[in-house]
């Protein structure tokens, strides 16, 4: 979405304008889908597969929107169910044998595995050229080499492209992550970095959080603590983007900041559910189309 178009769609709410990742996100997904439509003019249509291993509750609604999503977007979609059960080598054995079929572009293997499977060994099996979570160790090279032949993990590139999207520029902004996972938090430094901004990343042993958070022109929390990061924790006028997804134990979602008070001092601000959860969708279906096009020798990333 233009800059234009965001503020027109977007809610003002307090101070705060939203970041509407789910328009953002349908207007990401409409370029895939041209994309898409573009290589099957060609012959090639982007297949995903989707591996899912047992029976987790989270996960299977992850994956069933995967699914939908990629079939809206015209791709084919396999989805594998195994069991719980499945020893290490039958499910690096399916892997291989998704790396070796042509007509599978990205593969996609949910986490986290049952107990006893070890998911670093599954990830470290997949071929790169597939990997559209971005955590094969030659992506993660990538992405801290700021080579773009990569493939970025979903979550931290949609936050990137909800900041693009609504034309907030991070070049010599000061952009504070709350969080220090391999799937958030440290490919998030790293894609800000690319961008030139100044990057801090916040973990559960830093010192005075609410200060360090308060320097920020852009902070971005991926903790997993609902509402953690305060109203007063925000300068005024910065960005705020929350990827956390918490499920209360009443039922409903907080995310990682508190929504209500960050609105009143924030100039941008994602909601939970809204913001940061439909662009990891939509990420990872770019991702995909971009590995069918580099398969297709159509690409130009
Ligand atoms: P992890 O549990 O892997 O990492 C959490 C990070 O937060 C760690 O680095 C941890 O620090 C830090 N942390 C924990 N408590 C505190 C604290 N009190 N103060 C400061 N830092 C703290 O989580 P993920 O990165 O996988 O996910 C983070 C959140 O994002 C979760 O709510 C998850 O559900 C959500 N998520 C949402 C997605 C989406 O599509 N919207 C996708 C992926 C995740 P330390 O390293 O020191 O332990």
């Amino acid at each position: 979405m233009s800059r234009t178009g965001l503020e027109a769609s977007g809610v003002t709410i307090g101070g705060a304008r939203i970041l509407d990742g789910k328009a953002v996100a349908a207007e990401v997904r409409a370029g895939v889908r041209a994309r898409a439509q573009a290589l099957i003019a060609r012959g090639v249509q982007p297949g995903l597969a989707v591996v899912l291993v047992g029976e987790d509750p989270a996960s299977q609604v992850y994956v069933r929107n995967k699914d939908k999503a990629a079939q809206e977007a015209g791709f084919s979609v396999r989805t594998l169910k195994l069991p719980a059960q499945t020893a290490q080598a039958e499910l690096e054995r399916v892997v291989r044998e998704l790396n070796a079929d042509r007509s599978v572009h990205g593969v996609l293997v949910q986490l986290p595995l049952p107990r006893g499977l070890d998911s670093e060994r599954i990830v470290r099996a997949l071929d790169p050229a597939k990997d559209v979570d971005g955590l094969h160790p030659e992506n993660v090279a990538a992405l801290v080499m700021g080579d773009a032949r990569g493939l970025a993990p979903c979550t931290p590139a949609g936050c990137i492209e909800l900041c693009d999207r609504a034309g907030v520029s991070l070049a010599g902004k000061r952009v504070t992550v709350v969080g220090r996972s391999l799937l958030v938090g440290k490919p998030l430094a790293f894609l800000a970095l690319a961008r030139d901004a100044t990057v801090t990343v916040c973990h559960s042993k830093t010192s005075d959080l609410p200060a360090v958070c308060r320097e920020a022109d852009v902070l971005v929390a991926a903790v997993g603590r609902p509402e953690l990061v305060r109203g007063s924790w925000i300068k005024p006028g910065a960005v705020v983007i929350d990827v956390g997804i918490n499920r209360l134990d009443g039922g409903g979602l907080a995310g990682d900041v508190a929504f209500a008070e960050a609105r009143a001092v924030a100039g941008w601000l994602t909601p939970v559910p809204g913001g940061v959860g439909p662009m990891t969708i939509a990420m990872l279906l770019s991702n995909t189309v971009l590995a069918a096009e580099r398969a297709a020798g159509v690409s130009r990333a």
